[in-house]
Parts: C-alpha cells; structure tokens; sequence
C-alpha cells in the first residue's frame, strides 16, 4: 500500500490535537492504509476493503502538515502518532521520514498488531519512542478466529519488541470482544502478557459493532464468517 521504495505515504486522514489516548503529549495521528490482518469488527475496514483510496503524501507534504501542530508538540512532549490500518506495512518511509525529521525533538509513536514481518519491526524499532501494541487476543485460537492471521508470528515479534525495547516503551491494548470473550477471557490475556515482562496494559471494551455503518460486501462477510464459525465452536 505504500510505495515500494518508502517514499511516499498512503494516508486516509490525519486526527490532529489528539490528548490522552497516545501516551504523553498532545498527538496528531497519521492513518495510512493496508493491513495484514482480517479483524471480524474491524472499525476501519476501508483501510483493506478495496472500499477507499487514501492520499498519496511525500515525507515532505506529510511535515508540512505536522508543523502545523509543533508548537503543541514540543510544549507537550507529545508529537506524531503513526496507525492505521498496519503502519508497520510502511516500515520504509516511517524509518526514513522519522530519521529525516527527528532534529524535530518531536516524539513519534506507533500502534501496531505488529504482526507483519520481523524485518519490518527492525527497520523502525531504533526510532519509535512508545509502541501501543493492539494484542487482540493472547490465545492462539481464538487469535486466529478472530484475526485471520498467524498467531505466532505476533507472538514471536512481541517477544523480540520486548527484548529490545524493554517494557518501558510498550504499552499493550487489551481488548474485551463481543462473541469472542463472553466470560473474562481478558483476564488470561492480561495475566498471559504479564507473564512474558510486559508492564503497561490497558482493557478496554470494543464498541458495539452494530454503530459500524455503510460497511462494504467485503467487510460484512468477514464478519459474518467470524459469527458462523463461532457460533459453530458454541455449539
Ligand atoms: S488490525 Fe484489525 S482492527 Fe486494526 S485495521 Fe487491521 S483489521 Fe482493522
């Protein structure tokens, strides 16, 4: 979704004085698009779905877009939140924009399912201050249920994030699912992560998928083949 060589930068909407959801500091969010993964209540499936097209951004037309705010982010400590969709699809222009710009004094952030592969972690890991990593589920099938990607190989690159960033610059997002986690599944979730050495971990609860609206033939089927074979696992 992004171009092949890193320069230039898919992106469907940039969130601008974003405060208390990115960590420290005011944030602007920069979503891009594409993303690995098939979450059945997946709240922005125009990011894979075929359903948008985004905007192309330079790393030079996405600065211009984020001085705007810097000000803000250097009286803050706050600075520049990539997510999407999967930003870590676009690990080539993300480690090239940030090197260009961290003279900046800017912070940059990242939330992730870190499920893509390990070599694109690498390219961005040296240079991401916080990583939010959205955990989904810490079970390998009920991850894969839910997801339709390889549980191990998220579990594998959390590993490797903690082992090289240590737990102080990841915070992990704890969902509670609706069909998914009907009794307090979350609960093995938490303690599954604090097993490995994570230390921040945030619960919350995903919003009701009957407010996603005009979603796409794409979309809704994935979702009602989540219901079909869960359904089927109750039964
Ligand atoms: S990780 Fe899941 S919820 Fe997030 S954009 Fe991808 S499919 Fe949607």
């Amino acid at each position: 979704m992004s171009d092949i060589n890193g320069e230039t930068l898919n992106v469907v909407s940039l969130s601008r004085i974003r405060t208390k959801t990115d960590g420290e500091g005011v944030t602007t969010l920069v979503v891009s698009m594409g993303c690995p993964l098939r979450c059945a209540y997946c709240i922005n499936p125009f990011t894979w779905d075929g359903s948008f097209k985004g905007k192309i951004y330079t790393a030079e037309d996405l600065y211009n877009e984020l001085k705007i705010d810097n000000l803000y982010f250097l009286a803050t400590g706050g600075g520049v939140m990539f997510g999407g969709g999967e930003p870590l699809l676009n690990a080539d222009f993300i480690s090239s924009f940030i090197t260009k710009y961290k003279s900046t004094g800017w912070k940059f952030s990242m939330e992730t399912s870190i499920n893509v592969p390990l070599e694109n972690l690498k390219k961005v890991i040296g240079l991401i201050d916080l990583f939010i990593v959205d955990t989904k589920d810490m079970n390998k099938e009920r991850y894969e249920l839910y997801t339709k990607a390889d549980y191990d190989n998220f579990y594998n690159n959390l590993k490797y994030l903690l082992k090289e960033v240590g737990p102080e610059r990841i915070i992990a997002r704890v969902p509670v699912i609706p069909e998914l986690h009907k009794d307090k599944e979350y609960e093995d979730n938490v303690k599954a992560l604090q097993e490995i050495g994570i230390k921040g971990i945030e619960v919350f609860r995903y919003v009701n998928p009957s407010v996603r609206k005009e979603l796409s033939d794409t979309s809704k089927k994935n979702t009602e083949e989540f219901l079909s074979k869960i359904k089927k696992d109750i039964e």
